[in-house]
């Protein structure tokens, strides 16, 4: 797919991206094609905050406001396909337990060992890098990036909020047991859909029993190799397919960060899509 500059031209090019791999990204919501419309898709888009997009943010992540545009399209794209949007916004209390300024002697990007009580007994280590402070709650940092356009339909999920523990995933906190409540959200929609498909009378006996579901998810955002990351390993506790799409977000490198991150999510099945130029298959 070549990057084009108007907005049309880029919504375009997405929506006929997605029609062209319907395996990845769902049916939509076209009313003639009743034997695919079981499967719906959502979007969620990864922290597109002032600290991680601006290049004068607290965690800047380089290059991240080069996918702003993307994003829109993309957020355009599900709306009018009637499909859920999901923007996830990292929303830390002062003094949060993930920044590097909680810890006595140590730096941004150090690494320490957290150790989670876990409900059924027993602990979980979990590895936590340090951040410099960043998106804490109702400051600027913390607000999407003004060039965001956030529709009053999509569903804004904050995470990391809880002082003991941070959250890079849209689905799970950090010690992979506290819920952030998204799934919850997601399983309410899906049972939405269920009741509607019953109730409504243009349903034929034949098809009644495959009620509509969100079966695909697509992840962009930032950063690629922390919370896209861990969101997306999350997300097949819920959906059938989990897409990145690696064009529409940004990493923050550190170390072999990336690599590992693309790993992780292959080994988990998570389609990391790159879209070569000029190339409208995946
Ligand atoms: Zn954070």
């Amino acid at each position: 797919m070549s990057f084009v500059s108007n907005s049309e031209e880029r919504k375009k090019k997405w929506m006929t991206f997605m029609e062209t791999n319907r395996m990845f990204f769902g049916s939509g919501n076209d009313e003639n094609e009743n034997e695919m419309n079981e499967n719906k898709s959502c979007l969620i888009v990864v922290d597109v905050q002032n600290d991680f997009l601006s290049p004068t943010g607290a965690l800047s992540v380089p290059n991240s406001e080069e996918i702003i545009e993307d994003v829109n399209a993309l957020v355009d794209v599900f709306s009018e396909r009637n499909e859920l949007v999901i923007f996830t916004q990292d929303w830390h209390c002062p003094e949060h337990s993930s920044f590097a300024s909680a810890e006595k002697n140590k730096k941004p990007f150090d690494e320490v060992v957290k150790c989670y009580k876990k409900n059924e007994g027993g602990e979980v280590k979990v590895v936590q890098t340090l951040w410099p402070d960043h998106c804490v709650q109702g400051t600027k940092g913390a607000e999407f990036h003004e060039r965001i356009r956030v529709p009053t339909s999509a569903k804004v999920i904050r995470k990391g909020f809880r002082k003991r523990v941070d959250s890079y995933s849209a689905f799970l906190e950090n010690d992979k047991e506290t819920e952030t409540g998204l799934s919850e959200f997601i399983r309410g929609v899906n049972k939405g859909l269920e009741l509607s498909s019953l109730t409504s009378s243009s349903k034929s006996d034949d098809n009644a029993a495959k009620s509509p579901k969100i079966t695909h998810c697509v992840i962009v955002g930032v950063a690629f190799d922390y919370c896209v990351r861990f969101t997306a390993e999350d997300a097949f506790e819920l959906f059938d397919r989990v897409v990145v799409l690696e064009d529409v977000t940004r990493a923050v490198n550190l170390g072999d960060s990336v690599k590992e991150a693309r790993k992780a999510m292959e080994q988990k099945g998570v389609h990391v899509v790159k879209i070569s130029d000029g190339d409208n298959n995946i």
